[in-house]
């Protein structure tokens, strides 16, 4: 016989069964545990208990051990068989107490001894109750952690994944600078075995000392300014160009826990400058003589007539010699800069003077400034200034181009300044102009190919938007920088630094 009873207390969700051939003890336990908020179920004998014990969800069984039939220790022996997770309480009487010891041995959890009080009852109740929400909530934390763990494992698998599909090559590096991991992308890029791990320093896996030299100042956290952290090209088996791109990785702290890299395919970028530059220079080339040619023959027939140099025609010659001049200076111009970019210009280094050089610069233009009636002055220290190792073509053409420039944007009566020192282990040259200047959105462009200001101050003056791309290649071959300062109507100064002892390699000659 099954009887639930009813508890008018907010339910525990534990359920208990209490197993007593006694039917006094098991109601009055019965009724005493509902109050309590158990959900009971009683039992008369072990039989029944045991073949009910599967249809409910007890957790707590309160279990007489003598009964009439079954012996309570062999319920007790085939609950522990089949639900070890409940927990078992002997009621056992006055002489058996050596009986309620052994079946705590055999797994009972707890006992207490008939007759018992109501509080005696509710103390073991509450002592079991414990205990099986403690196990509850371990084992919810235990379920809590392997998701934890499993959600971890999860995501980290799909970052590995999304990694090892992205079509740029990424190669990690630990604070050392060993690679601690590449993805498929890294490994084809590189041209390396797909099954090469990870492990070692980038140099064991692309011989090129400078790409070496950078990722291992980027693990160490040599880099403050992420910005100063310059991208590097990489020439792989003579026709496949790789840009090296390095950030470090920082920790929660901002340390900095190693380096990545991404290695960006563009070989293609570059076989359609080679073919650009390639075209400019035979395009150039072919018209060079022809245009040559007319210029000059426009040169001396103009240098023949006597007639009224204001006559229609004389006009129109005139006007046509001015076009094939910028023409001539446009290829002269193109062939300067397809020659920077195939790294020929600058090859013939030697030591330069070059402040005597600047004093040839400025008496050369100082014809141009004079008949715009500007002032152009050359300041140097008192103090001599070391040579530099140089190609002096190239820096008459940077210095040349950088003075023209000034003498072109300022307005006649203005003054173009240049100056020589140094500046640390830089040579430092400025030159200054009080001319028209330029706003400052155009600063960050004038160094691109063909880009030129045009307001009305600049519109009448004929260029080709060359100079300074050339100007800006020839400074970088020398390992040098460019900078510039400008403000409408107050000027303009151009400030150029090269190291004295370049740390660029002499470029091969071609
Ligand atoms: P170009 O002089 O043939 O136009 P550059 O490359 O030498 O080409 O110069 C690009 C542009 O930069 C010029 O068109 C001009 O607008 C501007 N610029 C260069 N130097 C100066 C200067 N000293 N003052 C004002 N503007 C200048």
């Amino acid at each position: 016989m099954t009887r639930k009873m009813k508890s008018d207390k907010k339910p525990l969700g534990v359920d208990v069964m209490i197993v007593d051939d006694e039917k006094g003890i098991r109601d009055a336990s019965g009724r005493i545990l509902s109050r309590m908020g158990f959900a009971v179920v009683t039992m008369p004998n072990g039989d029944e208990a045991l073949k009910k014990l599967p249809e409910t969800d007890v957790s707590m069984v309160f279990l007489d051990l003598k009964m009439p039939g079954m012996d309570g220790m062999e319920v007790l022996k085939r609950i522990k068989d089949t639900r070890p997770e409940i927990l078992v309480i002997v009621i056992t009487g006055y002489a058996t107490v050596e009986t309620a010891i052994e079946a705590m041995k055999k797994g009972a959890y707890d006992f207490i001894t008939k007759p018992f009080e109501p509080d005696q009852l509710r103390i073991v109740a509450n002592r079991a109750l414990e205990k099986i929400l403690l196990t509850e909530e371990t084992r919810k934390l235990e379920r809590e952690k392997e998701r934890t763990l499993s959600d971890l494992d999860a995501e980290k698998s799909r970052m590995l994944t999304i990694v090892n599909s992205l079509p740029n090559g990424v190669v990690v590096t630990d604070t050392g600078g060993r690679v601690v991991l590449m993805n498929p992308a890294a490994r084809g890029h590189l041209e390396l075995d797909p099954s090469a791990g990870a492990g070692k320093e980038i140099g064991a896996y692309i011989d090129d000392e400078g790409l070496g030299a950078l990722v291992a100042d980027i693990s160490r956290g040599a880099y403050v300014d992420f910005e100063d952290i310059p991208d590097y090209e990489i020439v792989i088996s003579e026709k496949k160009y790789l840009l090296a791109r390095g950030k470090p990785v920082l920790g929660e702290k901002r340390e900095c826990m190693g380096a990545v890299i991404t290695l960006i395919d563009i070989t293609p970028i570059r076989m359609l400058d080679n073919l650009k530059t390639e075209f400019i220079e035979k395009v150039s080339h072919e018209l060079r003589s022809p245009l040559s040619t007319i210029h000059e023959q426009l040169v001396s027939v103009l240098k023949e007539r006597t007639d009224d140099p204001s006559a229609q025609d004389h006009y129109l010659l005139s006007r046509a010699r001015e076009k094939t001049k910028g023409l001539i200076s446009l290829i002269g111009d193109l062939l300067d800069i397809s020659r920077i970019e195939d790294g020929i210009l600058c090859h013939e280094r030697q030591t330069v003077a070059v402040d005597t050089l600047l004093a040839d610069i400025v008496d050369f233009l100082s014809a141009k400034s004079r008949a715009k009636d500007q002032t152009l002055t050359l300041s140097v220290p008192d103090e001599p200034l070391p040579p530099l190792n140089a190609d002096p073509m190239g820096l008459e053409s940077i210095f040349g181009n950088l003075i023209t420039n000034a003498i072109h944007y300022t307005p006649e009566g203005g003054r173009v300044e240049v100056f020589i020192d140094m500046a640390g282990i830089n040579m430092r040259v400025r030159v200054s102009d009080n001319g028209f200047g330029m706003d400052g959105r155009h600063l960050d462009r004038i160094f691109d190919k063909f880009y030129r200001v045009k307001d009305d101050n600049t519109r009448h003056i004929t260029g080709t938007g060359l100079g300074l791309s050339i100007v800006k290649g020839l400074v970088d071959s020398l390992g040098g920088i460019i900078e510039v300062e400008s403000a409408p109507s107050s000027g303009s100064t151009f400030t150029v630094l090269l190291p004295v002892q370049p740390d660029v390699p002499d470029p091969v000659p071609a």
